[in-house]
Formats: structure tokens, C-alpha cells, sequence
């Protein structure tokens, strides 16, 4: 874990020192005339703000070794790049995604960073920023077109259907929401190359193996989005291969966040399957963490609000998914958010519990007497 917490001295020390609450200076800035409002373009014809949308200021900062603690809810604070200092006074707020600092008194958004840091022009940093963040933009049309080829395949495959119905998904509703897919293996090279997309681009998404096959054989595909992007996708193998494979890069939030973040309660849990038959059961206010390691966004999500959040982890013989509940509701405790977590019964995770003919109501009766 890259953060601090809360109780961190140096996020309260640095807290202490501000001569005024941080928001209202972040509230001072205003954007420029030139930036966004008068429809400027960058160079792949995208605007500016959804250059600004797809790389976050904070990511930014991060991806250049910018350290920062929590200071607030939406808050960052870190030493400035802009300018020397030993006290921490650079702001980032993650909401209007605009920092500020109150040394130099330099703020703004991530084109005004660029420009100030890198001594660039407004054309020349978005131009920067544009040559960054556009190999994603190909990559993410790519995995889209992939997505959508797989999912045209799962009715041609009665043995895929024949393991999602195993697995106690059934509704076809469902399956569509989430994108479900099939990846048979061998045709999805010939499919892509023939829309026009290259090689290198499909090797260098991950769809192909370094031989130049299809990377995903004989798996259940779910796309995984962020926004509206979509940034791997998850295969699961309905054959004898190794069970979960994603896509080199990385897995993106929280599953299906969006929709789920405006809950006072929410339950998590480690695999798509487990979301998704929670999902069919009528439960809305389920996510998934695609494993019980979360990354730092996926953290940083549950606490980004208050709510209660109910850990439904797989209890496994070795018991590694209930250390890992364990350990994150502690950290999530120390975020100030309530963390419980849900007991099924022994060597069962939500989706066996539902296969083996558990309903929504045994399910909810755990979730309320889940343990802090
Ligand atoms: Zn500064």
C-alpha cells in the first residue's frame, strides 16, 4: 500500500500547517478560457476533456513518481513538483481532478501541470498528453472489437452454455448485461486482422500468444470495463487449462463500480461468477475485486465514501480467502469504513452456495449476520 492512512501524522501534521481549508483554495481556480469550454481538439480529434477524463491528474502524478497521503475524502497532499520544499503543501482533488499548492500557488488541471512543469505551451502540452494516452485508445477499440466477436460466439457453442448453466448462470438478460463471451481459440487472429487492426497492435494487447495464436482458448469471456473503455477482459477456462487468465495490463477497478458505488451497503466478492449469480439472485449492490489481492484503485473505491462494506470471500480449506477478508476489513477500518464479513458455510464461495441450491434470502441472512 502506497497511502497512509488518516491517522498518518505527516497527512495531520501537513493538515494542521494550511492556512486555510484546502477545498476553498481549490475552489478559487478557474479553468482558462482555451481549456475545454471553447471545444479545443487534440490531435486524434478528441476533446479536451476526454483527454482529461481518460488520465486522471492523479494517475498522472503517480506515473511520475509523485508520492501523496490522503488528506480527505477527495484529497491528496504531497510534496509540490512545481516548486522546493520539505512540508508538504501540493493539494490533488480527486473530485474536480484540479490540483493546487499552497507554497507556490501554482494550481489547475492536468494541462496546466504539464505546461508548468514541463515549461510547455497549451498546444504543446496537450500534444504531450495526447501522444501518452493515445497507444490506449487503440488498445481499448481492439479489446472492444475482441469483446464483442466472443460474445457473438457463445451461442454457437453449446458446451460454453453448457458451463455457464453449471455454474448456475442461466439468465439470458444477464448474460448479456455483462458482456458473457466465448473465446473457442483460432479464430479471433483471422476475425481482427481482417477489420484492419495489426498484428503488433493484437500482440501487443495480449490477444495473441507470442507464437501468434489466440491467446484465450475454450474460455468463458467477461469484459472488463472502466467507463467506457474496456481494459482486459477475464477468461475463464471450461477445459482442463489454467482456470483464470486476464490480459497483460492492468484489471481496472472495482467490477461494475458505478452502478454499485451509490449503495450504503455493499458486498464484494472475489470471482465474476460469484457477482454474477448474486447479480441473477436480485442482489444490485454487488461488486467484484477479481481476486482477493485488491489494487490500490480498487482500495482507494471503498473508501471513497461512507458506506458499510460486506466481504462475501470464498471460505477455502487453507483459509486464504477469509485472511485476506480479514486483513482488508482491517485496513478498510482504519479508512473509517464499517467492514464485515459475510461466513458461508464451509469450502463454499457465493457461487457453489447458489449452485448447491442456496437462494437470495439464506444469502441475505448471511450478509446481515456478517461478523466486523
Ligand atoms: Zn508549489
Amino acid at each position: 500500500m502506497a497511502n497512509s492512512g488518516p491517522g498518518d501524522p505527516l497527512a495531520f501534521a501537513s493538515l494542521r500547517k494550511t492556512p486555510s481549508p484546502t477545498i476553498l483554495a481549490l475552489d478559487r481556480w478557474r479553468p482558462a478560457p482555451t481549456l475545454g469550454s471553447g471545444g479545443e481538439k487534440s490531435v486524434v480529434g478528441e476533446d479536451v476533456e476526454t483527454l482529461k477524463r481518460r488520465l486522471p491528474l492523479l494517475d498522472y502524478l503517480r506515473q511520475h513518481n509523485w508520492t501523496g497521503h490522503p488528506a480527505s475524502r477527495s484529497e491528496f497532499v504531497g510534496l509540490c513538483p512545481l516548486h522546493e520544499e520539505t512540508r508538504p503543501s501540493f493539494y490533488v482533488n480527486t473530485r474536480k481532478n484540479v490540483f493546487y499548492c499552497h507554497g507556490c500557488g501554482q494550481g489547475g488541471d492536468l494541462i496546466r501541470f504539464i505546461q508548468l512543469s514541463r515549461h510547455l505551451s497549451f498546444r504543446q502540452s496537450l500534444a504531450r498528453l495526447d501522444l501518452q494516452t493515445s497507444p490506449t485508445v487503440d488498445s481499448a477499440a481492439v479489446l472492444e472489437q475482441a469483446a464483442a466477436f466472443y460474445q457473438r460466439q457463445l451461442d454457437h457453442y453449446p458446451e460454453a452454455m453448457r458451463y455457464l448453466n453449471r455454474r448456475g448462470v442461466q439468465d439470458p438478460a444477464l448474460i448479456r448485461e455483462l458482456e458473457i463471451g466465448y473465446a473457442p481459440g483460432g479464430s479471433l487472429r483471422r476475425h481482427l486482422t481482417a477489420q484492419g487492426y495489426s498484428f503488433d497492435l493484437l500482440r501487443q494487447a495480449g490477444l495473441l500468444n507470442v507464437n501468434g495464436s489466440d491467446a484465450f482458448y475454450q474460455r468463458i469471456v467477461f469484459p472488463l470495463r472502466q467507463g467506457e473503455h474496456v481494459v482486459n477482459l477475464y477468461g475463464r477456462s471450461i477445459g482442463a487449462a489454467f482456470a483464470h487468465r486476464f490480459l497483460p495490463g492492468a484489471k481496472g477497478g472495482l467490477y461494475a463500480w458505478e452502478k454499485v458505488r451509490h449503495y450504503p451497503e455493499v458486498i464484494v466478492v472475489e470471482g465474476l461468477f460469484d457477482f454474477a449469480v448474486l447479480r441473477q439472485a436480485g442482489f444490485q449492490n454487488v461488486t467484484c475485486s477479481l481476486g482477493t489481492h485488491l489494487n490500490t484503485d480498487q482500495f482507494r473505491q471503498l473508501y471513497d465514501g461512507l458506506r458499510t462494506v460486506h466481504l462475501a470471500f470464498d471460505v477455502d480449506a487453507n483459509q486464504s480467502g477469509q485472511r485476506a477478508a480479514e486483513l482488508l476489513a482491517h485496513r478498510l477500518d482504519a479508512k473509517g469504513i464499517a467492514a464485515r464479513r459475510v461466513l458461508l458455510p464451509e469450502g463454499q464461495d457465493p457461487n457453489s452456495f447458489f449452485v448447491q441450491g442456496g437462494d437470495g434470502r439464506q444469502f441475505q441472512s448471511l450478509v446481515e449476520a456478517a461478523q466486523p
